[in-house]
């Protein structure tokens, strides 16, 4: 069945480090090699062996609209005629961030990049230069890119010292990053309280989508707001995940929550590279070249990635938004009896069209710990029990569906069905 992908990955092995250009598609979390695609349309996606799936991953959020969504094609198309990059501005960005400026309305200024690391990078030099202090918090389980303050989430023994996760990101650079429990305020008071006038920022996954899906509890937001303000920090969300997916203006307008600075990627680019960071004005004109914080790209504002990323925001509205949630939540339900019929120790999170299904004994996953105990072995049974079946899962217990409006009727039926004959093979 995956006999093309098995020989491509083979090739792909003697030139690419794991053969793959970002480890998560590897494979490995769900004990497997990867799967080589050739096309995809709407909701489908077609392997090198001619295998079908039913694509609930949508290149990790950005394909809102399904696969070769003939709009994006066509903006990229005619743009493409003109050029692919100048250099120099276009109208396209100021058209760009007019309508983030739009759509997300703590934001009054905005910068493009290339990337969603390189908003969140560039957001906390922007958070040091503004507040002139060196500490940032940030909660564990949460992702915010590659870059090398943010790889570190701390071992359960240090919760508050920076140690950092991978090899090449010095010491020195991790104990300026500060490690908090994702719902659990305490954490982020205890960390206040012993680096008084410290804390340049606390950055955060509003909706935490990087250990599985775990949303915000009560007023946990809130607080988080309420604590900043009181200590003169920033409150950077990152939502480059979360930003056009959950609502037009991203989780902050689904909480009410205004941060100082937010951090987009992913929907933005239409499926091209693209990231964006934004917030107040005051704020941002800190940035080089009204200001003294030094940030730059040479592709930054690419016009194929601003007609692709326009002709998708323009048309998010609150009929896709609908349309996204009642396809998600039929999944949901669906799965939700399957799980009953089953008994498989296993919970659902879903907000919109995000979505994980936990296999752990609690009832609800808060935080990492609660996420570190899932049952990583089962996923990976469901994942190729799922894929045999023709539905593509993210290959890791600790990754979102990211359903698109594509999936239509046939879709969620077959997919429910899929998830009830693989809970059922599991168990
Ligand atoms: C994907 C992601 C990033 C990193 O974006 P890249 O474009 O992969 O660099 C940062 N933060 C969050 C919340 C993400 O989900």
């Amino acid at each position: 069945m995956f006999h093309n992908s098995q020989q491509a990955y083979k090739e792909a092995i003697k030139s690419i480090p794991g053969g793959v250009n970002s480890p998560v598609r590897a494979f490995r979390s769900v004990h497997s090699t990867p799967i080589f695609f050739k096309s995809g349309n709407g909701s489908k996606m077609i392997d090198i062996d001619n295998n079908e799936y039913i694509d609930c991953v949508g290149s990790w959020g950005p394909l809102i609209f399904g696969h070769a969504d003939n709009q994006t094609i066509e903006a990229i198309v005619n743009c493409s005629k003109n050029g692919t990059t100048f250099g120099a501005p276009t109208e396209l960005e100021t058209k760009m961030a007019s309508k983030i400026i739009e759509m997300v309305p703590s934001i009054e200024k905005v910068r493009m990049v290339s990337s969603g690391t390189e908003a969140t990078m560039s957001a906390i030099r922007l958070a040091r230069g503004y507040t002139r202090k060196s500490l940032i918090i940030k909660f564990s389980g949460n992702y915010h890119g590659h870059f090398d303050s943010f790889l570190i989430k701390a071992g359960s023994g240090a919760m508050t010292l920076g140690k950092p996760d991978s090899q090449g990101v010095t010491e020195n650079i991790a104990k300026d990053t500060l490690v908090a429990e994702f719902n659990d305020i305490d954490s982020v008071f205890k960390l206040f309280n012993e680096n008084k006038d410290k804390i340049a920022a606390v950055i955060i996954e509003p909706i935490a989508g990087n250990m599985g899906l775990v949303i915000p509890e009560n007023n946990f937001l809130d607080e988080l707001r309420a604590i900043c303000t009181k200590s003169n920090s920033l409150l950077i969300f990152d939502e480059v995940m979360s930003g056009f997916r959950v609502s037009k203006g991203g989780a902050q307008e689904l909480y009410d929550v205004t941060p100082d600075i937010t951090t987009l990627g992913k929907i933005i680019g239409g499926g091209l590279p693209a990231g964006a960071y934004g917030g107040k004005s005051e704020i941002m004109d800190h940035v080089a070249p009204d200001g003294p914080v030094y940030q730059a790209g040479t592709l930054s504002g690419n016009p194929l990635a601003m007609a692709a990323g326009l002709s998708v925001l323009e048309r998010l509205n609150d009929d896709v938004y609908s349309t996204l949630e009642d396809i998600s939540s039929k999944i949901h339900e669906g799965f939700q009896i399957n799980i009953e019929k089953t008994g498989v120790n296993a919970n659902l999170a879903r907000v919109g069209s995000m979505m994980t299904l936990f296999f752990s004994d609690s009832d609800r996953v808060k935080n990492y710990n609660d996420a570190k105990k899932c049952n990583t072995t089962l996923y990976s049974e469901y994942f190729k029990s799922m894929l045999e079946l023709g539905v593509y899962l993210p290959p890791s217990q600790y990754e979102c569906l990211f359903l698109s409006n594509k999936i239509d009727k046939n879709d969620i039926e077959k997919i429910i069905d899929s998830n009830l004959k693989s809970l059922k093979k599991i168990k």
